[in-house]
């Protein structure tokens, strides 16, 4: 059902929904949102006081999508019910490929992350929000890593739990670079970030410099960094897992911590070998979807 000036032609992905609440209400509807959401919440500030936070979320449009909404409607009347200040009806609202991306440029999108809350460069925040988390401002210029993929969600997350206090961390495959600047906002010690792409490396480095925090940024992978670092992550896909899984074993200290996201639940076991023939063993497994995220050690 595509509406005036939408080329009918382009597959729907995701059901956008979005809920208007009062600042008090925000937490809870988000995380019921969160529940369902592919790739974690959105949540929109007003600038100026008055009207409310709108929490978005965005359901891959399957065959699940239907139940997932009802839930959310459910879950949400019963929030209502505890009047826990004003809360909207979801609004539900189907989005396509292009929609989906140009809504994450054009939108206000800060979204929480773990401990972290993640803001585009282009918004500006205030209020209750942004005292809630460590912040990390972005902007991803070409690179991948904006934060609201469920790879990177899983990464930062990991970043969020583990002591990162005067550790050494190799990010590889940093793109934006947020995963090397949550690092360092967490206290490690020293952050490399590499990247094969050039792009990436410079959008890294200007968001390393625009959140205030030093990471050595350098275009390659794990085979052009020297030494071992206490924590080494690797956002990439399966098949370059695999492929650099010696080159990445190589870079973890002795008691050393490896987290590896990007990996498709088909490609699990491959990965999991790869690993396993360089003697590391997996100590935590997290799935988003259809995305699993290994921890290594
Ligand atoms: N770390 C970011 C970005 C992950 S996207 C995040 O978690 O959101 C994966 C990045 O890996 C891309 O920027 C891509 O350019 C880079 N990449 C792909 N193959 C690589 C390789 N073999 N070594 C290093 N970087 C690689």
């Amino acid at each position: 059902m595509p509406s005036a000036g939408e080329p009918p032609d382009r597959p729907i992905r995701f059901v956008e929904l979005s809920v208007a609440a009062h600042v008090e209400a925000v937490e809870a509807v988000s995380e019921i949102l969160d529940r369902v959401g592919s790739g974690g919440i959105a949540v929109d500030v007003p600038l100026e006081d008055g009207p409310p936070h709108v929490v978005k979320a965005y359901v891959v449009y399957d065959r699940a999508a239907r139940v997932k909404v009802r839930r959310v409607k459910e879950a949400i009347g019963r929030l209502r019910a505890f009047g826990l200040g004003p809360v909207g009806e979801v609004e539900v609202r189907r989005v396509r490929d292009l929609d989906w991306l140009e809504a994450w440029k054009a939108q206000f999108v800060p979204v929480r992350i773990g401990p972290f809350f993640v803001r585009p460069s282009w918004s500006e925040v205030r209020g209750s929000l942004r005292a809630q988390g460590t912040e990390i401002v972005l902007d991803p210029g070409m690179a991948f890593g904006t934060g609201l993929h469920p790879t990177t969600r899983q990464c930062l997350e990991a970043v969020g739990g583990i002591r990162l206090e005067g550790r050494t961390v190799l990010d590889v495959g940093t793109g934006s670079g947020i995963l090397a600047i949550g690092a360092a906002r967490r206290g490690a010690a020293r952050v490399v970030g590499v990247d094969t792409d050039p792009l990436a490396v410079r959008a890294a480095r200007e968001n390393a410099e625009r959140n205030g925090v030093a990471i050595e940024v350098r275009e390659g992978s794990a085979s052009d960094v020297g030494g071992t670092f206490d924590v080494v992550l690797a956002n990439l896909v399966a098949d370059v897992l695999v492929t650099i899984a010696r080159d990445l074993r190589g870079r973890v200290a002795d008691g050393g911590t490896l987290v590896c996201a990007g990996i498709v639940t088909p490609k699990e076991d491959a990965v999991r070998a790869a690993f396993a023939a360089q003697g590391l063993d997996v100590t935590a497994r997290d799935q988003r979807d259809d995305w699993v995220a290994l921890t290594l050690g």
